[in-house]
């Protein structure tokens, strides 16, 4: 299983960054100011879910520009309930996203782990150009690498190649010399896939693989890929 990598290209929500949690508090508070009065949490949550599932799926085939998707899934809940679209909820709620932005456990040790050996990493994201920045100042990414590229700049999403390819070029690494690590069998592992880029699936939850075909390698713990380095 030793295998040496020249560097790292990891993806940010849910893989460094505990997305769901701040996603899960962001979206209460916004409940809690604009929807409590029309449906139940549960009801809402589980309309927001399946909205912007069903719009990151039509971004990451393609389909439509990632930085349609904030106004779009809010304008789609405002037609759901039959009310008038309000921008400033949009604006609400990707505030509170900044505001509650964490680490996942382990990030920074495995960040801080990987500087220290001098293997260089990069970030690759889908998402918001000015989420994903304000994400990177507020954990101040920086310290780790100067290289993130997000698919709103990139003008495609993950798995598309291009956004693989512009990090491989920044960091000055082959694809197959390099490791991806993601959470996302489909925009992360997919992507790798195209470019013969080994791919460390983060499965925290433990999720069954639907997909024919293996990731190279499997953690249920950020800092289990440190064995490999
Ligand atoms: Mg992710």
């Amino acid at each position: 299983m030793a295998k040496p990598y020249n560097a790292v290209l990891f993806d940010l929500d849910d893989t460094l960054i505990d997305f769901e949690r701040s996603q899960e508090i962001s979206l209460r508070k916004c409940y809690a100011k604009y929807f409590h009065h029309l449906v139940s949490w549960e009801a809402f949550r589980t309309h927001y879910g399946s909205i912007n599932r069903s719009l990151w799926n039509l971004a990451e085939e393609g389909t439509i520009r990632t930085s349609t998707i904030a106004d779009l899934r809010f304008q789609q809940i405002a037609d759901l309930y039959r009310i008038p679209f309000i921008p400033e909820i949009v604006q609400f709620y990707e505030d509170q996203l900044i505001l509650n932005s964490h680490w996942i456990e382990g990030a920074e040790e495995v960040l801080e782990t990987l500087k220290r050996r001098s293997i260089p990493v990069a970030f690759i994201t889908n998402g918001f150009t000015h989420m994903q920045r304000n994400k990177q100042k507020k954990l101040r990414l920086s310290r780790y690498s100067q290289i993130m590229v997000v698919s709103d700049e990139c003008g495609v999403a993950k798995p598309h190649p291009l956004i693989f390819q512009t990090a491989l070029d920044l960091l000055k690494s082959s694809a197959s010399s390099t490791l991806m690590v993601g959470d996302s069998l489909t925009s992360d592992g997919q992507g790798a896939k195209n470019l013969n880029m080994p791919f460390c699936w983060f499965n925290p939850r433990r999720l069954p693989n639907p997909h024919d075909w293996e990731p190279d390698l499997v953690i249920h713990a950020l800092k289990d890929c440190l064995s490999i380095f």
